[in-house]
């Protein structure tokens, strides 16, 4: 505060002031004082008229004196005389000399007083009243000179009162004035601290407006700092969704560049003002562009120079360009294939923008040609053997129904399959299996005459389109391929024999219609292989009505379950060393309305086929343990089960529930199986054989020679029991190699700790073999034939001829 600083120095200088004048004042009253005290006390004039008086007394009294009778004594007149003395002493020391010396005439008149005295003083010793004339006559002269002397002195003490009183007068304004100036200073030190004061408060005042409004500052700057805590909040979260859009935004940017470098197309995209936008690295390899033109807002027209100078020989990339350039001038939309010399294809999208720039892709489409090419061959044609596959195929028909609706003539087509491919497959391995259809697809090609088409329809299943062939030369065709086929084939090492049917039919006759052709010609394959395999069979019109029954047989068959048509018989077994019956095998049977009792051997394929057989399957079971409960306990019962069943999770659950519901211990149930079943191959048919086998139910391998390599299959898994086909049975007695066969099997059988049963033995003859080659048990029409449940109670009760037999 510079007006506080201004007053503290006014205050400093008043005081000072003060101070100075207040002992400025004490010295001067202590000087005139002394002054004073000596002019009273030294006053010439006085002294003077003093001793003018003194003297005027001396000569009055020496008057008197002089007069008769006076009684003025001698010694008065003496004292008088020594009075003046006196004075003359006074005026001749002093202040009164210092005055006398300034005048020669003052000096004279005291040098006279002086003599005059002396003069007057040798009367004084013997003084007489008659002295006094003379006296008087020495004294009087000089009173003249004395009075003028008092007069001077009087003048020259009258100055020095007058110079006094001035400088009297003087100091007294000198006082006053700093009395005065005191008195202001006072006022100006009273105005000083008044202002001083007031200052302070106005200060103090404004200190405390400061100071409110410093509060409310801090107030306001409490609320604007959580204001601004909301704010940064705010900002802050404002921020981490920035940081994640961004983080987003970098993510997309990054995807659209892997998409963009990543896309098959080379894409080039431009601004209205033909200025390149973006385009990806295919497109700077496709058209071989140096780097640093293709940033973003490099005109277009720059590339397109460095192409005519650098492109080279590539005329088909620079002809690309110039097509392009007529799309770009008439902002046109287009699609286009552009075929190059070199055999490269590229396909070429031009796409006007809306704001006036276009994009463009180019792609190199040789190789999806090429692999457009080869799918379309793949799509008619089997990847294998590279044969037509069913596709083309039909076309081809179709084709040739087209032709002959025209020209007339005929064609035919053939069916056929490789009988026993199934087990070399699954003996040998796929690998063999492919290449048997490989070298049998040869085979077959090489049969046939070069117009001549033949396909792969199926995994062993091959069709032959005979063009505009006679009946004669199709007869010969077929009689080629069951040749060609019959041939061994020899694959790493192994002969392989597998064999052939074929059937044929004929269009229009046969069918006019490639569908209908193919069925009719399947239908005379189904026919020839009936007839025995290794034939050849045209199409009969039957054969489409036995088809037709075959599917009645189908509808009928599912309701027969229902509608109680099925009737299980039993065919007892007989063990050769007791005589007595040991077991029944469980038959099927399906007695049908209208015709009768059906076959199983008709009707049980066609259940595998459809489905039904693990139903019926159940069934049997159940029935066969019901029926087997009644027994004598020394006699099982073995049922049948198809491969099919294996197949249903439930079957081993089907069989623990039919032995629960009948109370027939597992030991007395046995299950017959084919070697069919074990050609599945998986761990899970075995695992299921094993769980039947745990439960403590007997397994049988069913069937046992009519197989392919029987012998590896008892390595597979512990059966209980082999039962020996009928074939082996029936031609044993005429056959030595069977004969042979079937004594090995059943001393294998024994060392392996399984028994043996001789199926379908028929004669005495038979049993009596089976009977000295070891074997278990027989069965067969010799002994007995199936029959229902409620016929056998009869059988268990003696039969003499089987006695007789085992006797
Ligand atoms: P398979 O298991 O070999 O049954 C024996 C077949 O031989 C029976 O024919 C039986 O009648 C017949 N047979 C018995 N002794 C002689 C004989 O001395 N001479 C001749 N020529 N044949 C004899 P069936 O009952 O016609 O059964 C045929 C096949 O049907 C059975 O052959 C079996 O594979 C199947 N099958 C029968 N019932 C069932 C069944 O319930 N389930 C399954 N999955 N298959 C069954
Ligand atoms: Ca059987
Ligand atoms: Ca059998």
């Amino acid at each position: 505060m510079p007006k506080l600083r201004l007053i503290k120095i006014l205050l400093g200088v008043v005081i000072a002031l003060f101070i100075g004048a207040t002992t400025y004042i004490s010295a001067l009253v202590v000087e005139r004082q002394n002054a004073l005290e000596q002019v009273s006390r030294y006053n010439i004039a006085w002294l003077v008229s003093q001793a003018t008086t003194e003297y005027a007394r001396l000569e009055q009294r020496v008057s008197a004196f002089g007069l008769p009778g006076s009684k003025v004594s001698v010694d008065e007149v003496k004292l008088r005389f020594d009075i003046v003395f006196n004075r003359l002493a006074l005026l001749q020391s002093g202040e009164v000399e210092e005055f006398v010396k300034i005048d020669p005439e003052y000096r004279a008149t005291v040098e006279a007083l002086s003599d005059t005295l002396s003069s007057a003083q040798s009367y004084l010793e013997n003084l007489k009243a008659s002295d006094s004339p003379e006296l008087l006559r020495i004294l009087l002269p000089l009173d003249s000179r004395l009075a003028r002397l008092a007069a001077a002195a009087n003048r020259v003490g009258g100055d020095r009162v007058a110079e006094d009183q001035h400088q009297l007068i003087t100091l007294h304004w000198i006082f006053s004035s700093l009395a005065g100036g005191l008195v202001l200073c006072g006022i100006a030190l009273i105005a000083l601290l008044m202002w001083h004061n007031r200052l302070l408060q106005r200060a103090h005042h404004d200190m405390r407006i400061l100071a409110d409004d410093l509060q409310r500052t801090s107030e306001n700057l409490a609320v604007a700092n959580q204001d601004v805590k909301d704010a940064n909040n705010e900002l802050e979260k404002q921020n981490n969704v920035l940081i994640r859009r961004d983080r987003e935004l970098r993510t997309q940017n990054e995807r659209f560049d892997a998409a963009l470098n990543n896309m098959s197309q080379a894409l080039c995209l431009v601004d209205a003002k033909q200025n390149l936008v973006v385009c990806n690295q295919r497109y700077q390899e496709l058209f071989g562009f140096d780097k640093h033109l293709l940033i973003p807002g490099t005109p277009i027209r720059h590339l397109i120079e460095f192409l005519s100078i650098n492109g080279g020989d590539d005329i088909g990339l620079r002809q690309i360009w110039a097509n392009q350039q007529a799309l770009i001038r008439e902002h046109r939309a287009a699609t286009s294939f552009e075929e190059l010399s070199d055999g490269r294809t590229f396909g070429i999208s031009h796409q006007p923008l809306s704001e006036g720039g276009w994009v463009a892709t180019y792609e190199d489409l040789t190789e999806r040609r090429r692999a457009e090419a080869r799918i379309a061959h793949l799509a008619h044609h089997d990847a294998l053997t590279d044969l037509p596959n069913r596709t083309l195929f039909h076309q081809q028909m179709n084709d040739w129904f087209r032709r002959i609706a025209q020209d007339g003539g005929q064609f035919a087509v053939m069916c056929l399959d490789l009988d026993g491919f199934k087990v070399v497959n699954d003996t040998l391995g796929h690998p063999v299996g492919d290449i048997l259809l490989t070298l049998a697809s040869l085979r077959l090609k090489d049969a046939v005459r070069a117009e001549d088409l033949v396909a792969r329809i199926g995994g062993d299943e091959f069709a032959v389109l005979l063009k505009d062939a006679d009946p004669n030369e199709m007869s010969k065709a077929a009689t080629r391929i069951l040749e060609a086929i019959a041939n061994p084939f020899e694959i790493d090492g192994q002969h392989i024999n597998i064999g052939t049917s074929v059937g044929i039919a004929v269009a229009p006759i046969d069918g006019d219609t490639a569908d209908k052709l193919l069925k009719n010609a399947d239908l005379a394959l189904y026919r020839a292989k009936a007839e025995g395999r290794g034939t050849s069979c045209f199409f009969e019109a039957k054969m489409d009505s036995q088809l037709q029954a075959r599917r009645q047989t189908e509808l009928d068959l599912r309701t027969a379950l229902g509608t109680g048509e099925f009737e299980v018989y039993y065919q007892p077994l007989v063990n050769l060393a007791s005589g007595e019956i040991s077991g029944c095998e469980a038959l099927l049977r399906w007695k049908h309305p209208t015709r009768g009792f059906v076959s199983p051997a008709e009707f049980i394929p066609i259940a595998e086929e459809i489905g039904l057989i693990a139903k019926i399957g159940e069934w049997v079971i159940r029935q066969a343990c019901m029926t087997a409960a009644s027994w004598p306990a020394s006699i099982n019962v073995a049922v049948n089960l198809s491969p099919i069943q294996f197949k249903s999770p439930h079957l081993v659950q089907s069989i623990v529930l039919a032995l629960a519901a009948s109370g027939l211990p597992a030991q007395r149930l046995e299950l017959e199986i084919t070697e069919s079943v074990l050609l599945q191959n998986d761990d899970t048919t075995l695992a299921v054989l094993h769980e039947i086998r745990a439960l403590g139910v007997k397994v049988a391998l069913d069937d046992f020679g009519t197989g392919y390599s029987s012998l590896g299959y008892l390595r597979r898994f512990p059966f209980d029991k082999i039962k020996i086909d009928r074939i082996f049975v029936q031609e044993m007695t005429t056959d030595q190699d069977s004969m042979a066969i079937v004594r090995a099997v059943i001393d294998l059988a024994h060392s392996l700790r399984m028994t043996t049963t001789g199926e379908g033995v028929e004669t005495a003859e038979q049993m009596e073999q089976l009977q000295s080659a070891g074997c278990t048990e027989v069965q067969g029409f010799y002994l007995f034939r199936p029959q229902p449940a409620d016929a056998l109670p009869k059988c268990f009760a003696t039969p003499a001829s089987i006695k007789t037999v085992a006797a």
